[in-house]
């Protein structure tokens, strides 16, 4: 039977009766008020509301609850419910455990908190953070590393600090996401900014539920009711108007409203049915890695399932591998072990990973190669189509297939966002819908890129340009990004798209890059002593000579030699002879790099 509540009372039982003890048998009626079930098993009627919630319940003091939902709250707090009406049935923690995965086990929350900058971030982790620690802690402990646990009502909560979304977002794009819930907050006082709607894409993008902290509301000029109507605005429907969103009003400076906070995460948190295994090898999300000049690669590891172990061998990225040499937890204690959404501080990995990589537990090094290896050539055959361009979705739209068309837009100014937005939602037709999945102002971005990932989109920048670091991800990871200097050529492009009649295009997808060390006469020309730093150098592709920073010249590959030997192609760590087609003015110090054009 699935819980209920009702206005209809038939419970026998007395209200103001005396709470029984706990592990005696508790007889139940088929349905109890909420006043009368608290009074019975000897707790506030607010707790039981709340621990009603948890399981999905909503009640009032005033409603009655059915027997199942009774009897498992009681089971809850030690009681052996037993109905009056079914035979002598009795429920134990054990049995309702029995009905879940014998494997999967329940684990605690992880939450990130995103917003605008100065909306209160740090100040309510903070503020979580002390209010949870004993007075004896409060003065010793520093945070360690980017992420730590508080316990409430005996329950963990994980709670990442984020630098901001664009880690969190990262973490989606891998795959997975290292979070359950998202906060979002909001400061009364300044509503809803540019970046609190770039966060609510972000946790949209990566589905996770959101609850809306808004915050500061000990200040004069703090103006509730006015976020959460810029909220609706952001179609995020807050609970009161019949929507999802729970709003929870909080000051984090003062810490008023902080528990009301940490209740809703804890029933969101039962809501959604967090499960992990502890009893198998650990999977989990590196939050944050950097060199420490004694201790070597130091990264932070959430624990998402499994449990990681002291001497574990750990893959990371598919990418490359090392084995724990010591761990440990947020405030810097040494420890052993890791469970599910616990957040560890490694030692003993080889590279420092980037965030949001996944890691992964193996057996041993044979195992981490093998893995590698198999991931590398995985990676070579997915890259392809990964995410569409415009001229494939021209294509689709051709076969009849399209799926529809989602755009990131980044304009230059403020102004122009919403008259491009208009402009590109009204060319949707029947067969091709035009989803704008975000849209801002200023450069584009690794962010951006990311968030491009995790929503199958193409990236529309206008009038405005790209950073370097932001261009090389997209191309690694097949994000086309279009800048456009007018409206009317970018509507034109849009409209050829959802029509079909826009033509492929040619992308350059890079092989590798080498360092010119030393240079060598040859008939003809000269040839450079290269050392491939990354990727590969292939024999059939395009070369880039790059120097200071600047593209030199552009030709083919005219000859690859491994030693005395002509080769296809030399991957990186190794050292190779390079001649480039009528070219014959390299230097040391020059780049080359190995590309191929590919047709979208
Ligand atoms: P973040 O950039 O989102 O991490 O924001 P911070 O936590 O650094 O907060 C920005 C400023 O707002 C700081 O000066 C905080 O002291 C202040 N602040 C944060 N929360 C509150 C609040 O609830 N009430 C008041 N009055 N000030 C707050």
């Amino acid at each position: 039977m699935s819980p209920r509540a009702s206005n209809k009372s038939t419970t026998k039982s007395k209200p103001g009766r005396k709470p029984v003890k706990a592990n005696t048998q508790l007889v139940l009626n088929s349905s109890i008020v909420v006043k009368d079930l608290a009074n019975l098993l000897g707790i506030s009627s607010v707790e039981l509301i709340k621990r009603l919630m948890r399981k999905g319940v909503m009640a009032n003091i005033n409603q009655t609850v059915d027997y199942d939902t009774a009897a498992s709250v009681a089971t809850d707090f030690g009681y052996k419910p037993v109905s009056e009406h079914v035979e002598q049935t009795t429920y134990t923690r054990k049995d309702l455990a029995s009905k879940e995965g014998k494997a999967q086990k329940p684990r605690s929350s992880v939450v990130t908190i995103l917003g605008h900058v100065d909306h209160g971030k740090t100040t309510l982790l903070d503020t979580i953070r002390h209010s949870k620690l004993t007075d004896k802690e409060v003065g010793e402990i520093t945070q360690y590393i980017g992420a730590y646990q508080v316990e409430v009502h005996d329950q963990k909560i994980t709670f990442i600090d984020t630098p901001g979304h664009e880690a969190f977002t990262s973490m989606r794009a891998q795959g997975a996401s290292a979070t359950d819930i998202a906060v979002l907050i909001i400061s009364a006082e300044d509503g809803v900014m540019p970046q609190t709607v770039e966060a609510i894409d972000h946790a949209r993008a990566a589905e996770v539920p959101i609850i809306a902290a808004i915050n500061k509301i000990d200040k004069p000029a703090a103006d509730v009711e006015r976020a959460k109507q810029q909220l609706a605005e952001h179609n995020l429907i807050i609970e009161e108007w019949g929507g999802k969103v729970v709003v929870v009003p909080v000051s984090a400076k003062t810490g008023e409203g902080v528990d009301n906070l940490l209740d809703h995460i804890l029933i969101m948190a039962e809501m959604e049915e967090l499960k992990a295994n502890p009893d198998t090898g650990a999977k989990g999300m590196v939050l944050e890695a950097k060199l420490d000049n004694t201790r070597g690669v130091l990264a932070t590891l959430l624990v998402k399932d499994g449990t990681l172990k002291g001497r574990d061998c750990v893959v990371v990225a598919d990418t490359y591998w090392g084995k724990i040499r010591a761990m440990f937890d947020e405030r810097g204690k040494s420890v052993q072990l890791a469970q599910p959404s616990t957040p560890v501080e490694v030692m003993g990995l080889s590279e420092v990973p980037q965030a949001g990589s996944l890691f992964t537990v193996v057996p041993d090094k044979h195992e981490a190669r093998e893995r590698i290896e198999e991931a590398q050539a995985e990676r070579q055959r997915a890259r392809k189509g990964r995410a569409p361009r415009l001229d494939s979705v021209s294509v689709q739209v051709r076969k009849g297939a399209a799926k529809g068309l989602n755009l990131i837009i980044k304009s230059d100014v403020q102004g122009s966002i919403e008259p491009v937005r208009k402009s590109l939602e009204q060319l949707e037709n029947e067969e091709v819908k035009v989803r704008i999945v975000h849209a801002g102002s200023g450069t584009i971005t690794e962010s951006d890129v990311m968030l491009a990932i995790a929503s199958k989109a193409i990236i529309i920048g206008f009038n405005n340009r790209t950073e370097p670091r932001t261009k090389r991800l997209a191309e690694s990871e097949g994000i086309e990004i279009r800048i456009y200097q007018t409206i009317y050529r970018l509507i034109e492009d849009i409209q050829k798209t959802i029509t079909g009649m826009l033509e492929p295009t040619y992308v350059d997808v890079t092989e590798g890059h080498a360092e010119v060390r030393a240079i060598f006469p040859a008939k003809p020309g000269k040839v450079a002593g290269c050392y491939v730093t990354d990727g590969k150098a292939t024999r059939r592709s395009l070369v880039r000579v790059i120097r200071n920073g600047q593209v030199f010249h552009e030709s083919n590959v005219e000859s690859l030699k491994h030693f005395k030997d002509s080769v296809q192609e030399m991957a990186a760590g190794n050292e190779c002879g390079v001649g480039v087609d009528g070219f014959s003015d390299l230097a040391v110090g020059d780049i080359l790099e190995f590309y191929r054009k590919e047709k979208q």
